[in-house]
């Protein structure tokens, strides 16, 4: 469904005027308030139920609690909280959200007002509802819900608190703590929800993985090279990657001690893509095939994407501008990957510059004619593939920083030798 089919529905359900809707849940969605979430919204400003049922309020185990469930009251462990603000109708309103547990589960939460919860508290929260986030069941209470110390003792399997390592850090995640080392920075200015706004954005390492970070609410403690421990981060999926995100409500405080960095995590294909995504990751595999759109394309000079005689989608007919790539499909034995190599990769892999590849084109009167050596070369070798493993509807894809034939590494054939030894 769509914005237009959602405000259909809600206007339908609500009796109000359509475009009067949809421009509310246009607002919310705009600032990355998930549709349900934003649907919710409105309802409630226009006087709906929340869409929660109108059966009462029932006790329920974590485990058991899916958005059918209606409205429920449940006793648990406050896991994790972070603070985040949302912009809704011209105004701002501050949430806090996290995870719950108890013994059967755990479950993320939205709280729209402060219960000043804080990680380890046990508390029964009363008429919660539950919707569904990013395909889980998550808990929402307000106003209309009573947040209570419970007299128990909850024993949960699952960590207290938000420390985690860069590599444990999921989209969807909120109210995590970090401890790393900032590697890149750049400020930044975008249009913001003020009009324009200075951002930092970059690169955080641990010893376990390297992530992108974005700062809405410049800290200066994040320069570079600076190691630091962040408080309250939340992490959203951006261009395919898990992205750590900064915000007013965040700290950050040097350490006194130097946080260890390690190269690119080595990752299978199946387990990247399971994480709907990695950044900075190394990949051992097979090229299989060098798919069309390889070798001497030409890019619009306008936006820089791949054109087909002379035709821009966006811009029309343009001058196109001579450019290298290759998309190659490599295979480590549990799935498949595409790497795109950017031209200067391109040329490595190819034995030629630009220049070269036009003049071979020009020679042979045909420009396939680079791809054809690049497939030759390519073909059927093992590669060591560093890049940013995004997912798409059409598969995997690795925006390749580096890419080497695994015959050229000592530490591979090694290896590949004692495998072979011991088989
Ligand atoms: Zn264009």
């Amino acid at each position: 469904m769509n914005i237009d089919d959602h405000a259909e529905e809600l206007a339908s359900d609500l009796g109000v005027d359509k475009e009067e809707v949809k421009a509310d849940l246009q607002n919310l969605v705009e600032y990355s308030v998930p549709v349900d979430e934003a649907k919710q919204s409105v309802r409630r400003k226009y006087g709906g139920d929340s869409g929660g049922g109108s059966s009462g309020p029932t006790s329920a185990d974590i485990a058991d609690v899916t958005p059918e469930s209606g409205n429920v009251t449940v006793t648990a462990v406050v896991l994790t909280v972070g603070e985040r603000s949302i912009f809704y109708n011209g105004s701002e309103h501050v949430i806090h959200e996290g995870e719950l547990a108890d013994e059967t589960g755990k479950i993320s939460y939205t709280a729209w007002e402060d219960f000043g919860l804080e990680a380890g508290d046990v508390v029964t929260i009363g008429n919660a509802s539950v919707r569904e986030y990013e395909g889980e069941p998550e808990l929402n209470f307000g106003e209309s819900s009573t947040v209570q110390p419970a007299d128990e003792d909850l024993s949960v399997p699952y960590e207290v608190g938000g420390d985690r390592d860069l590599t444990d850090l999921e989209p969807g995640d909120r109210g995590r703590n970090v401890e790393a080392k900032v590697v890149e920075v750049e400020e930044r200015t975008i249009d913001g929800r003020h009009g324009e706004t200075q951002i930092l954005s970059g690169v955080l390492a641990d010893e376990t993985a390297r992530l992108p970070f974005t700062d809405w609410d410049p800290h200066a403690e994040l320069a570079e090279g600076a190691s630091v421990r962040l408080e309250d981060v939340y992490v959203r999926q951006f261009r395919g990657v898990p992205s750590v995100n900064v915000s007013e409500f965040s700290t950050v405080d040097l350490l006194d001690r130097e946080v260890e960095t390690s190269g690119p995590q080595r990752m299978n294909v199946v387990e990247a893509v399971d994480r709907g995504g990695a950044y900075d990751v190394e990949v051992v595999g097979n090229v299989i095939e060098v798919r069309d759109g390889s070798g001497l394309i030409e890019r619009c000079p306008e936006c820089g994407r791949v054109i087909q005689k002379g035709q821009c989608r966006t811009h029309g007919e343009v001058d196109g501008e001579d450019d290298l790539r290759v998309k190659a499909i490599v295979d480590d034995g549990t799935a498949t990957v595409t790497a795109i190599l950017d031209r200067e990769t391109t040329e490595t892999v190819y034995g030629g510059t630009l220049e070269d590849a036009l003049e071979q084109a020009r020679a042979a009167m045909d420009t396939e004619v680079v791809a054809d050596t690049i497939r030759d070369r390519i073909v059927g070798h093992e590669y060591r593939v560093r890049g940013h493993l995004s997912v798409d509807d059409y598969g995997a894809n690795l925006e390749a920083t580096d890419f080497r034939p695994t015959s050229d590494d000592p530490a591979a054939r090694a290896e590949a030798f004692l495998e072979e030894v011991e088989a």
